[in-house]
């Protein structure tokens, strides 16, 4: 079933959902398994799997020179939302992204995906690669997530890239896209960001998701914002409870977002890792109860690989 569906059927009611990522390469999906299992109890009605692309590695051969090789070390996400979806009997939102992949590719991806009868894609651009400094699409791939909304839009109309539309073959899927409170990184203002989020809602993106955030005025500014730029698809809040210290650097630094000064303090005055878990959990909570009331759709977590502090925000919501 759709996102959009289960939104609707919840009837004002928010819905629990999550993020997982596929296991690194040499681990068994078992690992990934016994992660989600203690969350099903709070019925998610939908899984969301990352997709991680390709880095470069260069290799040195004895005559001194080097080769470059490509590696991916957590693959596999169309596999691993099957596996899911047979296992728990849920629906799962593959993350799609246009970095590493051509229109082609893409596509096949996509006919894959349906054949799987999964419904959902979150369409991403993808950040760039380690070894490059800007993001490079594949030479005949898509630049911006937009251009790969619209070739899922497109798929749900059966235009396939090189024959002519056919209704009969046309897919159904419902498309989510990513969208940043605090605004992304490459756009030089508010506003810009916006204009291009509206645009994604344009070619077809039915849904939001936003990045992370710890200061739900962020979320607030950025829903608002949204509603009056006309974007009227659900905006769902993308939230991840603090787990070490280390976090306070570490997230601000991979996602280019910022943390409240009453957070960082608490965390800093923590003694140790696992007193500033208790004070990630308390805070993603209080975080949590806040946009609830407010009547976000659904409340979405990022696990980043752990389940254990989501299973204890969900406790004390759901
Ligand atoms: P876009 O919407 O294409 O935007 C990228 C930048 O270009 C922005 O600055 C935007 O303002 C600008 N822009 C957009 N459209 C245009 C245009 N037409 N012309 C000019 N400029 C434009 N990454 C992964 O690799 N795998 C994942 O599984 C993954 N999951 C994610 C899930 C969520 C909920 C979020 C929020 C992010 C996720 N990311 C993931 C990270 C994401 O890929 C990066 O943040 C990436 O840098 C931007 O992706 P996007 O889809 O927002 O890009």
């Amino acid at each position: 079933m759709k996102v959009t569906d289960h939104i609707t059927r919840a009837d004002g009611r928010t819905l629990f959902s999550f993020e997982v990522l596929p296991p690194k390469k040499g681990e068994n999906i078992q690992t990934l398994f016994s992660n989600i299992e203690p969350l099903m109890e709070f019925k998610p009605p939908f899984i969301d799997v990352t997709y991680h692309r390709e880095e470069y590695v260069y290799r040195q051969h004895p005559n001194g020179l080097l080769e470059k090789k490509t590696v991916r070390r957590r693959p596999g996400t169309v596999g691993i939302c099957a596996a899911i979806k047979n296992r728990f009997d849920v629906d799962t939102v593959p993350h799609l992204i246009c970095g590493g992949f051509t229109k082609e590719e893409t596509e096949n991806a996509l006919i894959d995906l349906h054949f799987l009868g999964i419904d959902n894609v979150l369409a991403l651009r993808g950040d760039p690669i380690k070894s490059e400094g800007r993001f490079q699409p594949e030479p005949d791939g898509h630049s911006y997530a937009c251009d790969l909304i619209g070739q899922v839009a497109d798929l749900n109309k059966g235009a396939y890239l090189d024959e002519e539309q056919d209704d009969t073959w046309a897919t159904d899927f419902c498309i989510g896209t990513a969208g940043y409170p605090e605004k992304h990184f490459e756009s030089p203002s508010h506003a810009t960001d916006l204009r291009y989020l509206k645009h994604k809602v344009d070619r077809g993106a039915e849904y939001i998701v936003t990045q992370m955030f710890f200061d739900n005025e962020q979320f607030f500014s950025f829903e608002r914002r949204c509603r009056e730029a006309g974007i009227t698809v659900p905006i769902i809040p993308g939230l991840k409870p603090i787990t070490t210290k280390a976090q306070l650097t570490a997230l601000p630094r991979a996602f280019y977002l910022n943390l409240p000064d009453e957070l960082v303090d608490a965390v800093h005055l923590a003694p140790d890792n696992a007193a500033a878990r208790e004070v990630g959990i308390e805070w993603c909570i209080n975080q949590s109860k806040e946009l609830m009331a407010h009547g976000v759709p659904v409340l979405h977590y990022y696990s980043m690989g752990k389940s254990e502090s989501i299973r204890r925000v969900a406790a004390a919501l759901f």
